[in-house]
Parts: C-alpha cells; sequence; structure tokens
C-alpha cells in the first residue's frame, strides 16, 4: 500500500479497493471506502500518519465488504464519522444481508459468511439520500453523486479534478477476470454510464485497477456495455430453445469460460445472472414462466 497524489489535495491508497484521501482546508483527511479488513485499516492509518493527515470522515461508495469492512477499524481508532447511502448504510450496518441475499433470502450457509461477503456491522453517521446530488461536506466542495447499478444504492464521489466512481464500471482487466460482471441492475448500470460519461473531472478512479483519464473515458465505458451487450446476445440466443435458470446458468458459465470452484462463486454468479434476465425480461426480450423444477426462460417470438 503506498500514497499516490492525483491532483490538488486529492489522492488515493493503493491496495485490493483503493482508499480515496481528500486533504481538508482544516489540515484533516476526508476518505472514500476503508478496505476490506484490519490490516487494511492499519496500512491505511500508518500511510496517513506519514503524510501528517487525521482522518475526520469515510465515505463509503457501497455496503460490499471489500468497500467497507475496514470502516469498524478506523472508527474505533480514530472516532471518524462514516457516511453512505441509506440503501447502503443498511449492509455497512448489517453486513449479514449480503450473504443472505445471495442465498435468496434464507440464512445462508457459513461457507458464505466468509470475510469476502460479509462485513462488519458499523454505525453510518450520516445517510445520504440518493437524489441529494450535491453535498458540501466540512469546508470542501465534496459532490456525491448516485451510481446505482452495481448495487442498488452506491454513490460516487467528486472533489475538483477527480471522480471517485466505486465500482460503477469495470476496467478491461477486470472485466477479462470476471466475465460476467456483478450488476444487480443492469438497466440502470447503463444509465449510470451515460451520466458518468457527461462528467468534467480528468480523473476517473475505479476502486479496482487503474485511474482512467478523462481521454480514455468513452472507451472504457463503451467495453461495458460491449460486454453486457454480449452476455446479453449470449442469453438471447441460448433461449431460443426453454431453459430453466440452473441449466441456463450452466450454459453462460461454458460459454463464458467461468469456472465455479466454490458456493460463493456459485452464489454470486447465479446473482450477476439473475440480474442480466431481468434487464432482457424488462424489455421484453425474454419471459419467464413457473414450473415445479424453477423458473423456465424462453426467447419472445
Ligand atoms: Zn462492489
Amino acid at each position: 500500500m503506498s500514497f499516490h497524489s492525483i491532483s490538488g489535495r486529492v489522492s488515493y491508497i493503493s491496495g485490493g479497493t483503493k482508499t480515496g484521501v481528500i486533504e481538508l482546508e482544516s489540515g484533516g483527511a476526508f476518505l472514500i471506502d476503508c478496505g476490506l479488513d484490519k490490516r487494511n485499516a492499519e496500512r491505511i492509518m500508518s500511510e496517513l500518519r506519514r503524510e501528517g493527515l487525521h482522518p475526520l470522515a469515510a465515505a463509503i461508495t457501497h455496503g460490499h465488504a471489500d468497500h467497507s469492512r475496514g470502516c469498524s477499524f478506523l472508527k474505533e481508532e480514530t472516532n471518524l464519522e462514516i457516511i453512505a447511502s441509506r440503501e447502503e448504510s443498511v449492509f455497512i450496518e448489517h453486513p449479514r444481508l449480503e450473504p443472505r441475499y445471495l442465498f435468496a433470502g434464507a440464512r445462508p450457509p457459513k461457507e458464505l459468511r466468509i470475510k469476502s461477503l460479509e462485513a462488519i456491522g458499523c454505525p453510518v453517521d450520516h445517510k445520504l439520500e440518493l437524489k441529494e446530488d450535491a453535498l458540501q461536506i466540512f469546508d470542501e466542495r465534496i459532490e456525491a453523486v448516485p451510481l446505482i447499478g452495481h448495487t442498488p444504492g452506491q454513490l460516487g464521489f467528486a472533489c475538483g479534478e477527480v471522480f471517485f466512481s466505486g465500482d460503477s464500471f469495470f476496467t478491461p482487466k477486470t472485466l477479462n477476470r470476471h466475465p460476467l460482471p456483478f450488476f444487480l441492475d443492469v438497466t440502470r448500470a447503463l444509465e449510470t454510464f451515460a451520466k458518468i460519461e457527461d462528467r468534467t473531472e480528468r480523473y476517473f478512479v475505479p476502486s479496482h485497477g487503474q485511474i482512467v483519464k478523462a481521454e480514455d473515458l468513452s472507451r472504457v465505458l463503451e467495453e461495458n456495455r460491449r460486454r453486457i451487450d454480449d452476455v446479453s446476445d449470449i442469453l438471447i440466443r441460448i433461449l431460443q430453445k426453454p431453459r430453466l435458470t440452473s441449466k441456463l446458468g450452466g450454459k453462460v458459465c461454458q460459454e463464458l469460460s467461468i469456472e465455479i470452484n466454490n458456493l460463493h462463486e456459485a452464489v454470486v454468479n447465479r446473482t450477476a445472472l439473475m440480474a442480466f434476465l431481468s434487464h432482457l425480461k424488462e424489455k421484453g426480450i425474454i419471459k419467464a414462466e413457473p414450473s415445479s423444477e424453477g423458473i423456465v426462460w424462453r426467447g419472445v417470438d
């Protein structure tokens, strides 16, 4: 982990998930995301100390454990204020809901109650409404921007020339690693891409992967759109013949060369697939029919 300056008083600390750092006029620091665990939190603290910065607040883009699990450690150590959208606060304060919803709402087996899926509950001090677009935090103009799609209440944060985009879109490298991208709401994710493309910042900072400069943004967003189109096309082709969700999932994994090695991957993958099915159904391209074996999907003639 190390400290990287981006522009003006906006920097980030590298790691599995980046932590954004905005130096406030007052000398304190405003953080964006807190990483996965205690080790991350300790490294964030040591990097901040080295820069002479004391964290006053941390905004969490969304409730996934790799962004929010470090919160409780930082809060314990510094009593910083935690900020998140009202929707994501539910998961940050009650992290057991994450493996539970991935397991269709039922009590999740212990294999799903793992660090990468279940954070440690942390109270959120400021719950932002998603419609609240620009907010003044401390003495800086830091804008909170709803970025729905990857999760229901994700927020991006803009300051000066820098836009922290969370997991709203993925870099080409991440897309290659995860051929079935995790967007809980594909329709809204596409709207979010358009919203990001209209922004005027110079640097776009995804939580994972390299920073995207403004001149490269359209190309990266286009790759995300293309991936959504490719997955949709595969589903439409497969559904020329009616299939149960599980059979469809198997075919999609085959076509995208996805290997499923554990329960965690199985439920995450299924959830991503359900989001695509919901998207195509909303568009009237496929339909869902009940059967005693589960949902049968088929293309609309
Ligand atoms: Zn995420």
